[in-house]
């Protein structure tokens, strides 16, 4: 994969602001479940597997990039999907367009229903892959190690440093490693600060951690995972596809100004949690990395919805 465009669109609070434009990754809208679906069907394709079961709300970017993929390969997908969260979405009505089959379940039903699912399947014959929940594991976290060395080599061709790097933390991969990479890579100066979308700390540090952990084996130093995982849940809202006024006054903002759609479930809280952070830390005059983690279906959810309130 060509590494993603770094953008300099201007400033935020007193800071240069630049972009990764993970959301411009060319397959199905691209985003940070692109970069990691990419490794998973490496693993598909080498194995000579002939369906793929993963799992989702009905906003997942996840779910819908790997039912687009399954779709270009003809093979069958199944998405099991949590009935709490299962409203239609540009999301949702893509997995149907992709012919993908969901199972909606109670949540309390989803991880029985999965393995049911794969029970099934290999009974009939098939050679199913099951890929985890936001494409999560080992692989997920490879994807984004790999996205940080694009962030250096961008920093060293041009002769640059960004302090700080911000983006939005969901199941914890994305997150887990660009810190790995970090890790690796022995760059103290940076802080990385993961900004959550829906959990709660200590957890949702935690699964973060317990990636990083998890990649990095017998490097894993404890001490400095620990210093470096900063996972902010003061902006999580009202939990995980939370609207509110701040965030869609983000958004517009951002579009007005930059020409960047970002998306209320993810991207729009990360950066309205960024601009938190820059203000409360009085951080100014730094270079600042907003990772655009993806979700461009669901910024035209959140047009949909500036329609109503019209009409
Ligand atoms: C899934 C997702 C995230 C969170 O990524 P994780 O690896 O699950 O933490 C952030 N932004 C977008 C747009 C996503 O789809």
């Amino acid at each position: 994969m060509n590494p993603t465009p770094i953008q300099h669109p201007g400033t935020v609070l007193g800071n240069e602001l630049f972009i990764k434009r993970e959301d411009l990754i060319p397959f199905s809208f691209g985003g940070n479940k692109a970069r990691k679906a990419v490794l998973f069907f490496r693993e598909i394709d080498a194995g000579g597997y002939d369906c793929v079961l993963t799992y989702g709300s009905s906003s997942s970017n996840h779910c819908r990039v790997v039912a687009n993929l399954c779709a270009a390969r003809k093979i069958s997908c199944f998405i099991v999907s949590p009935a709490e969260a299962s409203k239609e979405t540009y999301n949702s009505i893509l997995i149907r367009e992709f012919g993908a089959k969901t199972v909606t379940v109670p949540v309390r039903d989803v991880h029985d229903t999965i393995e049911k699912l794969l029970l099934r399947l290999k009974d009939e014959g098939k050679h199913p892959f099951f890929i985890p929940g936001g494409g999560h594991g080992n692989t997920g976290t490879e994807a984004y190690a790999e996205c940080y060395r694009e962030i250096l080599a961008y920093e060293s061709q041009n002769h640059t440093f960004f302090d700080y790097l911000f983006l939005a933390s969901g199941t914890g991969t994305t997150q887990a490693g660009l810190i790995a990479g970090q890790i690796r890579n022995r760059d103290r100066d940076r802080q990385i600060i993961g900004i959550s979308i829906a959990r709660p700390c200590p957890r949702g540090r935690e699964v973060v951690m317990q990636s990083i952990r998890d990649y990095l084996g017998s490097e894993a130093d404890e001490k400095e995972i620990g210093e470096r995982t900063v996972f902010l849940d003061d902006y999580v809202g009202a939990g995980y596809g939370a609207t509110d006024n701040e965030i869609r006054e983000t958004i517009r903002r951002v579009m007005a100004d930059f020409g960047i759609p970002l998306d209320e479930t993810y991207t729009g809280k990360a950066f309205y949690g960024m601009e938190q952070y820059l203000k409360q830390e009085h951080i100014t005059k730094k270079n600042i990395l907003f990772l655009h983690t993806g979700g461009t279906p669901l910024f035209f959810d959140y047009l949909s919805k500036q329609r109503k309130a019209i009409v």
